[in-house]
């Protein structure tokens, strides 16, 4: 069978139920460089937008896909790098509405919404999820270690400008660093910059995979709490319990019985992924998933690393612990 390059999934994610992906850009091809992210240091920091990947083999991968007839609550462009450094987004965000009824996301860092360009290449999108973690320009160059011509003036007027002028639905995440951003202080210069914006949700994250940075540390659910408070509008926690590992599985899943070894790997190439992570996923049980997992360790071909009291399974290599 032929194997899938830039298509992956229907993926666990906590805020698209089941989501395919399409990957657009090369393995941490992106505009920052955060302290968090769980694909590691970023190894092209850029702002270029260019024709990554091919427009057409992206489609050709997507409806082959589609063909298998598996199910999926959104379409999303996201994986391992910025998606809207593809100069062919808008062509191919107007392909795919006109090939599947499912809904579209893209997640974004937000840092080129100041482009009018890109500003236009969203507008078919039915959601799109940027991100703001952090109220002024000091603590977004310590968190988001942006490329030199995204200034923290120019994220922001972007973000704004695109909420004011798009017509789907905006969920904004807000990643909150313990000790650094997830204080009181510095969540209120974020929630005022929000509210000049046309947020449908606002959704607060932490760290919850292994980080590029060790010193990138989490905040807890109680702070979180205490921080929702801040915002005005709909705003949710989206950062996982410790006890959520434990959730059960989709028995029902009628992909369950083809999940493979490989499936397993195409996982946890675009990231690091729990047992429980797994299990959704691919719709199997807990168990499974970690017999298929450690089948996976004694091959060399993943190994654990353990944060906030989790253990995560990781291609080797793969990110920074
Ligand atoms: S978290 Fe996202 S925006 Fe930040 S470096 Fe990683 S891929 Fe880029």
């Amino acid at each position: 069978m032929k194997r899938y390059r830039y298509v992956y999934g229907p993926v666990p994610s906590r805020r698209l139920g089941r989501s395919l992906g399409l990957d657009l850009v090369p393995y941490k091809t992106c505009s920052y460089d955060c302290v968090y992210c769980h694909l590691g240091r970023t190894t092209d920091k850029t702002v270029e937008r260019r024709e990554y990947v091919p427009v057409a083999d992206l489609l050709e991968e997507l409806r082959r896909k589609l063909a298998e007839g598996k199910k999926a609550d959104y379409v999303s462009l996201a994986g391992s790098g910025e998606p809207t450094l593809h100069s062919g987004m808008g062509e191919l965000i107007r392909r795919i509405k006109g090939m599947s009824d499912i809904p579209l996301a893209v997640f974004t860092n937000g840092s080129l919404l100041w482009k009018p360009e890109v500003r236009e290449a969203l507008a078919g999108a039915d959601l799109v999820l940027p991100s703001l973690d952090a109220g002024d320009g000091e603590l977004f160059r310590y968190v988001n270690r942006p490329h030199e011509e995204v200034t923290f003036d120019r994220m922001v007027e972007g973000l704004e400008a695109f909420t004011r002028g798009y017509g789907g639905q905006v969920w904004v995440e807000v990643l909150l660093l313990g000790g650094v951003t997830g204080i009181r202080g510095e969540v209120e210069k974020i929630a005022r910059h929000l509210a000049r914006c046309r947020v449908d949700r606002i959704q607060l994250n932490t760290v919850a995979r292994p980080p590029a940075e060790g010193f990138a540390r989490p905040v807890t659910q109680g702070q979180l709490r205490r921080l929702q408070e801040i915002f005005a509008g709909k705003t949710e926690i989206i950062a996982p319990p410790a006890a959520d590992e434990d959730r059960p599985p989709d028995p029902g899943d009628p992909d369950s019985p083809a999940s493979s070894g490989d499936a397993v790997m195409a996982l946890l190439e675009r990231r690091p992924a729990t047992s429980g992570d797994i299990a959704r996923g691919l719709g199997m049980h807990t168990m499974e998933a970690l017999k298929r997992l450690e089948a996976l360790r004694a091959a060399g071909r993943v190994e654990t690393v353990s944060t906030g009291g989790r253990t995560f399974y990781a291609v080797p290599g793969h990110k920074r612990l």
